[in-house]
Parts: structure tokens; sequence; C-alpha cells
């Protein structure tokens, strides 16, 4: 299982999820930075963000000296605990983006984050990781009225936005069902633009692909402070083992965000949680399906995601967890024994032929919220610092795109990327506390309401819309 994990041992780190029991051991040791030290980019924290930007910008400009420093170990966030969808979903809305931005920025932010699932795929491929990476597309099923409300009003916004069936199409029962054998199900919303992967063997590997690559990755190294630079002087990071003194400083800390000093309002962490079965056989999987390995949801408020591994298991995962006050971040969060349970049983119902399967893993993670639910890249060349994320429950692709335009920023190249609407996009803080322990439950609560006030009533809760429009969604 993959609960009561010890950070700072190696079999603590292979427990942190199903994806990390296959990261071979022992661990590579990487060097702890115990000096000062001086480079052109320092970026704090090694997961997907933290690397794709080492590795984009290796790859741009060789001659760069950039360090990663980590208080853990590489993929110890996020990056190797999530569902593996590597999918084109933004965390904000079109309808919200094009507000904000305009429908042509909307339409090529879409297109960026379409071309990044291939471009995520390729770029493992080509450093040779196997990371089980399979493009089978996505299906939300629809398996009540109010759902089928929803899903339909969903192709409806695509169409006059622009994307056609090739982005995001209507399924009918029997379709459906030639794709997945899921229970109850109506009908379904299916996208090509995912892919499904193991996320803690690429997030090691691409630790191995940069460091191959000249950048110099410190491990169990804990960043104490990022000080911005002066139009006059260079920002740099304050380690308890030294201070490194750099031209640019990139933060890539996601949920972590608020354990830095000054940022405690930015992000707001909210925790996901996952299971996993064991490796289930062939009579299973002929009923299953999901044989290109497509992802899987469904169209209730909650959110829960799948997907068929590599090895034939169902990893299967949802939010539900509590916020916690203060937004603080404790490895004990990670397990929430009745969220795992309810986790086994949605499956379970929603694919009957479990019955009786063992689970062999649950685990989970912090997942970062901007208040105004708006992923963001940016480089403030005054003070010298970048950032990446709030990416909400979206960040296995969206993290190769921020790197990419991390490094075009930094390098200041005049990219397409650098034009796209979430660059520089500054979000609002969250409220003090109490109030953002108040807000962000009660958020959860009326998601959790509104599902069980469906599956009653059999029509759409206007207290989630509701919810959704306070939020800016
Ligand atoms: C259970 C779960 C399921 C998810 N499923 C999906 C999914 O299927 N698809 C999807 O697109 N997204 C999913 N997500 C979200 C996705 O995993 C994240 O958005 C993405 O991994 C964020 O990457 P990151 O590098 O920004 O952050 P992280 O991977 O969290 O990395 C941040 C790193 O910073 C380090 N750090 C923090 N503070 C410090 C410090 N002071 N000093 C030094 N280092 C520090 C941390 O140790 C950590 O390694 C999921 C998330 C969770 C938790």
């Amino acid at each position: 299982m993959a609960q009561n994990v010890e950070p700072g041992t190696a079999s603590g780190y292979q427990r942190l999820s199903l994806w990390w029991e296959a990261v071979p051991a022992p661990l590579p040791p990487r060097p702890v930075l115990t000096q000062d030290l001086q480079v052109d980019v320092c970026i704090v924290g090694a997961g997907f963000t933290g690397l794709w930007t080492a590795h984009a910008l290796a790859r741009t400009d060789p001659s760069l000296r950039v360090a990663v420093v980590e208080r853990e170990v590489a993929g110890f966030g996020a990056s190797g605990r999530n569902g593996g969808w590597c999918s084109a979903l933004f965390a904000t809305s079109d309808a919200a983006l094009a507000r904000q931005h305009g429908g042509d920025a909307m339409r090529a932010m879409r297109r960026a984050m379409q071309e990044t699932v291939d471009v995520v795929g390729a770029t493992a491929a080509g450093e040779g990781i196997d990371c089980h990476y399979a493009k089978g597309g996505s299906v939300d099923l629809v398996r009540s009225e109010a759902q089928r409300v929803r899903a339909l009003a969903e192709v409806d916004q695509a169409r006059a936005f622009g994307f056609g069936d090739e982005d995001l199409r209507w399924l009918g029962r029997d379709e459906t069902r030639e794709l997945i054998g899921a229970d109850r199900v109506l009908g379904a919303t299916f996208t090509p633009h995912c892919a499904a992967l193991q996320p803690a063997l690429l997030a090691r590997g691409l630790a191995d692909a940069v460091e191959r690559r000249g950048v110099q990755v410190y491990e169990h190294t804990e960043v104490l402070d990022i000080l911005p630079g002066s139009p006059g002087s260079r920002p740099s990071v304050v380690t308890r083992g030294g201070v490194v003194d750099a031209e640019v400083v990139v933060r890539a800390t996601e949920a972590w965000t608020p354990t830095l000093p000054r940022l405690h309002r930015d992000i707001v962490p909210v925790y996901s949680l996952m299971v996993a079965t064991e490796p289930l056989g062939a009579g299973f999987w002929s009923s299953a399906g999901l044989e290109g390995r497509a992802t899987f949801a469904d169209h209730r408020h909650m959110i829960i995601y799948g997907q068929r591994t590599a090895d034939g298991r169902m990893a299967f995962g949802g939010r539900g967890a509590p916020y916690h006050f203060g937004s603080s971040v404790r490895s004990s969060y990670d397990a929430e024994p009745a969220v795992h349970a309810l986790l086994r049983r949605t499956l379970t119902e929603l694919f009957p032929d479990l019955e009786g399967a063992r689970f062999s893993h649950a685990w989970g993670g912090p997942l970062g919220i901007p208040r105004d639910w708006h992923s963001s890249v940016g480089l403030d060349r005054d003070s010298g610092l970048a950032w990446a994320g709030g990416y909400v429950g979206d960040g296995v692709a969206t993290t190769n795109l921020a790197g990419r335009t991390l490094a075009d920023l930094i390098t200041g190249a005049d990219s397409d990327l650098v034009a796209l609407p979430w660059v520089g996009h500054r979000s609002p803080r969250w409220e003090p506390e109490p109030l953002r322990w108040l807000g962000v439950n009660a958020g959860l609560w009326t998601m959790k309401l509104a599902d069980r006030s469906e599956a009653r009533r059999g029509r759409p809760s206007r207290v989630a819309g509701a919810m959704g429009r306070l939020l800016g969604q």
C-alpha cells in the first residue's frame, strides 16, 4: 500500500504511489547543495514543471548553467503520483478564457495544449524514456439525465467556439459500449486529445535526461526562501547548505508554494486521491474494453479519473478529500481512508465485474488551485523571478507547455508560445483564514451534494452551477 510514506528512505519513496513502485531501486544518489553556487537559471522543484523547464532550456541553449533544487527527490510531488492523463485539458474553461482574452487567444491556447499531448510522447521517446505512453483519447461517460444535459451542452459549446467532431464528439450508447464496458451508460463525450502514461517513470526519466544534458539536479535540498532581484541585483535561492545566485529563478513548487515565505495565499493545495487494482485478467478486460487505453471519467461534478495501466490494472482517482486549514501540506494527508473506500466503491459501481477484485494500492497527493482557476506562466524581468503553475488537476501536459514557454521567455525567443494568453497572467490571492478554509471546503461539499441530488432527482443541480460561476468558470 502507498500509505504512511517515510520520505527520506528509498523504500519510502517507492511507496508514494503505484507508479513509484516501478522506479528502479536504489535511486541514483544525487548531490545535496552544501555551498554557494552561481548559475544562469535556478529552478526550485523537480516535478514536471521544473524538469520540463530544465529540459527546454538545455535544448535551446546548451551553454546555459542550469541548476534544479529539490527538497526530496525528483518526481516526489504530484508529478510522480497522478492519474497519468496527458491531456489537452486546461484548467480554465474555454468560456472563461474567451471572456478574458478573446476567442482567438482561447483557440490558440487550446491548439497549443492539443499539440503538447504529442510533444510529451515524442520528447519522452526521443530521450529513451519508456513511460507507457498510449494515445487512446479520453471518454467522459454519461450515466444520468443530468449528466446528459451537461455533456450535450459541452458539445454545443465546443461547436460554438469552432471545435469540430475531431476535437470533441458525442458517442451514443452503443458506440460508447464498443469503447468501454462500464455499467448504466447512456452515452459519452469523446476527445482524441489525451494519452495515458506512467508518470513516475516519466518524471524520473526526465531527471536523468536533463542531467545527461548538463543540468545539475540537487536533491534533499530544501529551499527556505526565494529572494527577488532588482534592476541592479540578481535574485537568489536560500537553502540550508548555501545560497544560489542566478540570473533567473523559476518557482516550480505548485501545491507547496504556500509553504514558502510571503506566498501563503497564492495557491491552495487540494488533495486528489487514487486507488489501483491488481492486474486484472483477460476475462475482465474482454468486457471492460479500453483496448487503446483511452482514459475515462464521467460528467459528475466531483472529478473522477481512471486509466487502464500498461500492466492491465485499473488506476482510479478522484477529489473529495478535505482542504486543510492554513494551506498546510503533509504526507499524512496523502491517505484518507474514507475517500479511498469511496473510490473503490465508485470504481466497482462503474465496473461491477470488479466485485471481489483486490485493490493493491491507495495513495494521494496535493495539487495547486489558483483563486481564479487560471493556470499561468511568466517571467518578471525586474525581479528575475519566473513561475509556472496553478494547473488544478491538469498539469501532466500543461507542465511541458510551461517548460517550453519559460525557456522562450528566459532566452528571449519571440515565439508563438510567449504570446499565449496564460503568459504573464496574475491570479488574485486567496482569502485569509478562516475564510479560505470555509470557502474551499464549502465548494467541495457543494459538488458532493450536487452529485447526490442529481443521482436522486435526475435533474441538473443549480447549486453547483452557481458555485462554478462564483469561481469564474
Ligand atoms: C493524485 C493526483 C492525480 C492527478 N492526476 C492528474 C492527471 O491525470 N492529469 C493531469 O494532467 N494532472 C493530474 N494531476 C495534477 C498534476 O500531477 C500536477 O499538476 C503536476 O504534476 C504538477 O507538476 P509540478 O512540477 O508543477 O509540481 P509537483 O510535481 O508537485 O512538484 C513540485 C516539487 O517542488 C518540490 N518543492 C516544494 N517545495 C520545495 C522547497 N521549499 N524546496 C525545494 N523543493 C520544493 C516538491 O518536493 C516537488 O517535488 C494530479 C495530481 C494529483 C495529486
